[in-house]
């Protein structure tokens, strides 16, 4: 039997879940408080210069997952793309992660890489044995002078408070590579949507059993009329923050225009304190392939989120999961609706992670269909 289902977000999790609803025969309602498709992911070509601008912050697929990488090129032609990020420090430029040519040019040497690893054991402070803060753990693998040049501030600016003061996990391993590979993600699969993300989610939307409806803002009283509910909005906000508000970090781009190439490279990162933001993207640069004469750049604040504001980054905490854990419980007294992607779940999600998530929930969802079981509130452990 069909049944009536509602999408709240036309994300990446909106619509990958509501795309394998429909083609399983059920009707699908996905709806979205903004006048766009494709969630924070929204690309839109700029009119003034013709490129193809990350409205939202940049975005670069990146992935070890077949399934998802073989999904996204069933709805969207990729082109290579590797993500080669530079960093300003104290009046020099450098390229992270920090590399083999990164260590030579910082500590002005001509080091091999097992001349290299030693050099900076020699600097890493072997004093810390099992490190607890983020600073720690920096300080112990690189030492203070990488540390200071290329974690400390940014880390500042990133999070609005000391390093110190967060946990180690957020510095998860050896951040250093002992040769000149720049490219910052380790997938295998790594690329961009030729036409942007938001022409990829309009084809994964593209099915005669889904209905899009924007500028639409639905809540729990809506619940009423749908047989179940994907909500892919904040998870407070489904409560009207009635415990209080989860904490997130926030962005604001300040975008400026240039005639010509700006930094030669689509993202420089800014490591020093006194430099307000932590980092200059131009867009142009995500779409190599366009040959854009003029650009468009955005400077990236990150500041801490208020009620008016996007939530961008959760936080997570002691404080904020005490407070995830309590909407939890009121989660798990609700009926029909299932919480997902990076709000409904209050998690930092990549897309392809976001995709993972959303196929595996779908399939879930189905599957229950044919036993009758329960369907769980939350897909995966969110804690
Ligand atoms: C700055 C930044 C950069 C990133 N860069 C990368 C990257 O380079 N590579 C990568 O893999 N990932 C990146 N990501 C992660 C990526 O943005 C997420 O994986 C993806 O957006 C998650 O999709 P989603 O559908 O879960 O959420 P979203 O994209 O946030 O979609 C949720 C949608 O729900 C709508 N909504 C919320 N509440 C309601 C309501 N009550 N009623 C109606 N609509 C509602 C919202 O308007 C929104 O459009 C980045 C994230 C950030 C913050």
């Amino acid at each position: 039997m069909a049944l009536r289902c509602l999408m709240v977000g036309a994300g990446l999790s909106g619509a990958v879940i509501g795309r394998a609803l429909a083609e399983a025969g059920h009707n699908v309602i996905v709806v979205d408080a903004r006048d766009h498709i494709a969630g924070n992911c929204h690309t839109e070509r700029d009119a003034a210069t013709d490129v193809m601008v990350h409205v939202y912050g940049p975005h670069i697929f990146h992935t070890d997952d077949e399934e998802v990488w073989s999904y996204v090129n069933r709805f969207e032609t990729f082109l290579p793309f590797k993500n080669r990020v530079k960093t300003t420090s104290q009046g020099a430029v450098y390229s992270l992660p920090i590399n083999l040519h990164t260590i030579n040019q910082f500590f002005g040497k001509t080091l091999r890489p097992d001349e290299a690893r030693a050099f900076l054991e020699s600097k890493a402070d072997l004093s810390i044995d099992d490190p607890q803060t983020f600073e720690e753990q920096a300080l112990r693998f690189v030492g203070r002078d990488l540390y200071e040049a290329f974690f400390k501030g940014y880390t500042m600016k990133q999070w609005g408070c000391s390093p110190s003061e967060l946990p180690a996990s957020i510095l998860k391993r050896l951040p250093v590579r002992f040769n000149y590979d720049d490219n910052y993600f380790f997938h295998k699969y790594q690329g961009m949507p030729e036409n942007g993300y938001t022409a990829m989610v309009e084809k994964i939307l593209d099915h005669d059993n889904i209905a899009v409806r924007l500028n639409t803002r639905v809540g729990r009283a809506d619940m009423a009329d749908y047989d179940h509910i994907f909500y892919s909005g904040p998870i407070d906000g489904w409560f009207d923050y009635e415990l209080g508000h989860l904490g997130y970090r926030t962005l604001d781009f300040e975008r400026f225009d240039y005639d010509g190439d700006y930094q030669g490279c689509a993202v420089m990162n800014y490591g020093d304190i006194d430099v307000p933001y932590t980092r200059i993207t131009e867009h142009k640069h995500f779409s190599p392939w366009e040959n854009r004469k003029k650009s468009v750049l955005y400077r990236e604040y990150s500041r801490a989120c208020t009620e008016s504001d996007i939530p961008y980054y959760p936080i997570r905490q002691v404080a904020e999961k005490t407070l995830l854990a309590e909407y939890i419980k009121l989660a798990e007294q609700e009926k029909n609706i299932t919480f997902v992607g990076r709000l409904g779940t209050y998690r930092y999600l990549d897309m392809d992670v976001t995709i993972r998530e959303a196929l595996d929930c779908a399939r879930t969802w189905l599957a229950v269909q044919e036993t009758g079981q329960k369907m769980p509130v939350f897909n995966i452990s969110v804690l």
